[in-house]
């Protein structure tokens, strides 16, 4: 297997991907050096005898500070590539690196731990829990992280950053209401602050508009492109939707296990 490299084979369909579809913004944000990685990844599940092959030979590089869309149909295989380059789970071949070194082949306790402090998870069905305030949910990614002589020690400057994170995604006066007394743009808001509360590196998003209104829609995907432009905060996000996808900065296609310029797709 060769190493991950900092130019590898989707770097050309990138730039197709980008020349072809409409940017979010007039000027692409300064980007720095290839960041996550994915090289040759394969992922098949198994039932019984039968192995359904989903991923066929992926690769992808995300650069610091970039917003990324990936694009495929139902089944295509997006979640499950969201999951190999987030650590929640491994590939069958291939590998994933962060910054130049692999992370997939790590021991699972590390992996545990960079997962918690490196990425970020934003879900389609916001995955809340339910007997938690606002307040209580996202402080829950920073207790997770913790020990819990360290969480109460500092807790006050937790609350700070969770009510100053609440704040940013404007749910501010939602602070003790339970996710069952809030609507669903405000429950979305809410798992955007609970993964971004302990400043994760990379914001993985799963659909993060595909249970809400167009218009719903529309704010949460102004959210994400506004913590992108004004932080940096670089987001890899998939879906299903077209419209969505091009609000990103670069779009690439999953389509029969593989990552495809848009031309390749048409
Ligand atoms: P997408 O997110 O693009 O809709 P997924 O990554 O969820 O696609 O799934 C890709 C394919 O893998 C689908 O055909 C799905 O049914 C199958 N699949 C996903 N997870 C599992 C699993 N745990 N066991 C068996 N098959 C699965
Ligand atoms: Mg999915």
């Amino acid at each position: 297997m060769p190493p991950v490299t900092t130019a590898p084979a989707s770097a050309p369909l990138a730039t197709v991907a980008m020349a072809a579809m409409p940017m979010a913004k007039a000027t692409a944000p300064k980007l720095c050096s290839p960041y996550l990685a994915a090289q040759a990844l394969d992922k098949a599940y198994r039932k019984g005898q039968c192995s359904v092959p989903v991923l066929r030979g992926v690769d992808i590089t995300v650069q610091k500070g970039e917003f990324l869309s990936i694009v495929g149909q139902s089944g295509s295989g997006k979640s499950t590539l969201l999951h190999l380059l987030g650590l929640l789970d491994v590939p069958d071949m291939g590998r994933v690196a962060l910054n130049g070194k692999r992370i997939d082949d790590l021991p699972a306790a590390t992996r545990d731990e960079l997962r918690n402090r490196v990425f970020g998870f934003v879900f389609q069905f916001y995955h809340l829990l339910p007997e938690l305030t606002l307040l209580e949910n996202v402080l829950s990614t920073l207790m997770i992280r913790h020990s819990v002589f360290d969480y109460w020690r500092m807790r006050r400057e937790f609350k700070d950053a969770a009510c100053s994170m609440i704040e940013k995604v404007g749910l501010a006066h939602r602070l003790k209401h339970r996710p069952s007394e809030l609507s669903g743009g405000e429950m979305q808001r809410a798992a955007i602050a609970r993964a971004l509360v302990g400043q994760p590196e990379v914001l993985l998003a799963d659909e993060p508009t595909g249970n809400l209104d167009v218009q719903t829609g529309r704010e949460i995907m102004s959210l994400l492109t506004r913590l992108n432009a004004d932080e940096q905060l670089t987001i890899v996000m998939v879906t299903h939707d077209d419209a969505i996808a091009r609000k990103a900065q670069r779009i690439v296609r999953l389509r029969e296990g593989r990552l495809q310029s848009l031309d390749e797709a048409a």
